[in-house]
Parts: structure tokens; sequence; C-alpha cells
């Protein structure tokens, strides 16, 4: 059975149908939409929450962190954030794994808006052996360390200059909700891999432990806001803006910025646990009226594009004979159910979870996807 409104079907992982055939994903949209109304009055909302920002700021050298990836809404967000008179601090993270489009993007896009940029760089050789160690664990996250690395380097931006907010460039508009139990990530998983696979302690890598980031939302009150929530952010017109008015270049995919986030959307995903990323991106474009849904599902059935040199990097890098790295395909599919997490301390602390959403220090797409039991 496939979603009579988007391209969601059965292999979507807690999928339901509602008596027209929508998909709980799409309800799930309409209740986004609801809450975080585009137009006017979502530019009025984000107008007033920017004016709270600045005023936060005061005495401050920046008033709000930005995560930059060099891709197209982390880049579109430092525009967005001047146009609202922030004075914006962006933030990255280096795997070492970047594509060289996306730091010409980032170094174009902040000088022109005359834009500092703080930097987290990993010790190349622990971030490849952590990457090497989630692929032996055989798990689907391979790529989820460098999210857990931008999320902590954005904290230990706001920290070193005092700032309290930190600008988050998802939109449920284009990039869509990812099923319940695609993808798991927390700091305890990847100490749990690394010391089970690994061959270098963590030294360099920013791992976002459970006290840090109580430390930094608790008793810091730092706060996430999702800008693109409030616009009607569309990706075409985004992508011709920056081009136009920074330089700005597509590298020809979602999140194909960085080569990590590339081998394992469109090849160790899609290959080893039939996952492809296309699924949410093209519904959500579906939904919010960016595709139709004839295109996306003729789109979908093309072969998801890969560029092979990508394959011998990652072989070469992780230094991985072609046999080591058949085995690795074909080991028994693991989930982060079979390593230690924060998984089962999330769900148990449900009730303080529910208290700090209620508070507004977390959003509520982190309640539910970390204190919801799956089975
Ligand atoms: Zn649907």
């Amino acid at each position: 059975m496939i979603c009579s409104r988007c391209i969601y079907d059965d292999h979507i992982p807690y999928i339901t149908f509602d008596s027209e055939g929508v998909c709980n994903y799409c309800h799930r949209f309409d209740q986004l939409e609801e809450e975080y109304p585009k137009g006017e009055q979502g530019w009025k909302k984000l107008k007033s929450i920017a004016e709270k920002i600045k005023k936060d700021g005061i005495k401050k050298p920046y008033d709000v962190v930005i995560g930059v990836s060099g891709g197209c809404d982390s880049s579109y967000m430092v525009f967005l954030a001047k146009e609202l008179g922030l004075r914006p601090l962006a933030a990255h993270y280096d795997n070492t794994w970047n594509s060289k489009i996306a730091v010409e993007n980032i170094n174009n896009v902040l000088s022109s808006l005359e834009v500092d940029l703080f930097t987290h760089v990993v010790d190349n050789r622990e971030y490849c052996d952590i990457f090497k160690s989630f692929m032996k664990a055989s798990v689907p996250e391979i790529d989820c360390p460098s999210d857990i690395g931008l999320a902590t380097t954005h904290y230990l931006a706001c920290e070193k200059y005092g700032i309290k907010y930190i600008f988050e460039g998802h939109s449920f508009r284009t990039e869509g909700i990812t099923p319940h139990g695609w993808v798991y990530m927390d700091a305890k998983y990847i100490d749990t891999i690394q010391k089970q696979f690994g061959s270098y302690k963590i030294k360099t890598f920013p791992n976002l432990w459970l006290s840090s980031w109580l430390k930094w939302t608790v008793i810091k009150g730092i706060k996430k806001i999702r800008p693109m929530y409030y616009i009607d952010h569309n990706k075409e017109k985004a992508k011709e803006f920056l081009s136009k008015e920074f330089g700005w270049q597509w590298y020809g995919g979602h999140h194909m910025e960085n080569r990590t986030a590339y081998f394992a959307n469109n090849y160790f995903l899609p290959l080893k646990f039939n996952i492809d990323l296309r699924y949410p991106e093209f519904s959500a474009l579906v939904r919010s009226g960016q595709m139709t849904r004839e295109e996306a599902l003729s789109k979908i059935k093309e072969p998801k594009p890969f560029d092979t040199s990508i394959l011998d990097e990652v072989k070469k890098r992780l230094d991985f004979t072609d046999e080591e790295f058949e085995e690795i395909m074909n080991l028994p599919l693991k989930s982060y159910r079979d390593y230690k997490t924060y998984k089962q301390t999330f769900e148990r602390y449900k009730w303080f979870f529910w208290t700090m959403y209620k508070l507004d220090l977390v959003p509520k797409s982190f309640y539910m996807k970390y204190t919801s039991k799956y089975k």
C-alpha cells in the first residue's frame, strides 16, 4: 500500500493509513503546518523571536550561532539571520571529508555577508576510525557521529561567547520527517561502538555527553530555533538566489556537501539497509507542493546516482581491502538496540523530558524521538 498523498509505502517503519489512505507522516506534516504557519504570520513570529534574541545578545559579540555546512539550507539561514538584523556566528564541524565545493560555498557566503566562523576540526585518523567502527558494528548510523559533532560544536561556540541561541536549518517542508526507527544517535552509542570496534581513544571528536548537554540546555539555557519552520522555504528558489548573490554552487544532491554523508546516503544505507533518504525528501516536497506526486513516484524509481571514486576513497582512507569491505557489506544487520545507548535512560525519564519540552528547552521532535518506545 502507498499513501494517497505522499510516496511513503509499507516499507516505511510504523506507517499507518487513515480511511482515505493518507499516512500518519502526512498527518504529522499537517500538525506542523498548523503549529508553524508561514507567510505573513510566520514572518511576524520570526521577527518577534529575532527581537528577543537581539535583546539577549546585548553586550555580547554575537546573537546567535548558525551551523554551516556549505549546503543550501544552512547558507540560506545565514542570509536570513542577517535579514532579521541579527549578528550571527557561523559554526562548522569539519569531519575532514568535506567536498571542495562545500568549503568554497562556506567562504563565499560568509565573506559576502561579513560573518565570522568558528570551526572545530577533528583528528582525521580518529574520525576515520570512528567511521570505520560504525561500519564494523553493522548499523545504519555510520554518518550520525558527524551530526553529534556538529551539535556539540554549536554548543562549544555558544559557550565561548556566552551566546544563548542556535539556529538549526531543518525544514519539515523540504527535508521531511525521517521515519521512526530508521536511525538513532547519542553519545553513549558512539562511545560503546568506538570502545568495542575502534583502535583510537576518543580525544578530539566532540562527543555530546548527557551531562554536558544538560549543562548547556538546563543550566545555561541555550535554545535551538528552526527559523525555516516560519518561512515558505523553497529549495529551488533558495539555490537560485544563493548562486546569484554569493556565487554559491550546487553540489548535486541533498547532504552531498560531505563525502561521508554522500557515501552513507547513496551507497551504504540503500544497499545494506534498504534505506533511501529520497523517500522523506521527496515526500516532503510533495506535501509542500514543491514537487508533484507523479514526478516523485517516477524519480524514486531511478537508481540513486553514485560516484564510485568515493567508494575507492572510503576503502583507501579506512584501509579496507576489497575482501574486507565486502565482508562488512555482508555482515548481519544490527541496530542501536544491540548496543549500549542512552535510549533507555531517555525512556525512563520521559516525565523529565516532557517537562523540558514544556519549558521550551527541547523541541517536541526531540521529546518524541528519544522517549518513545519503538518495538
Ligand atoms: Zn503520506
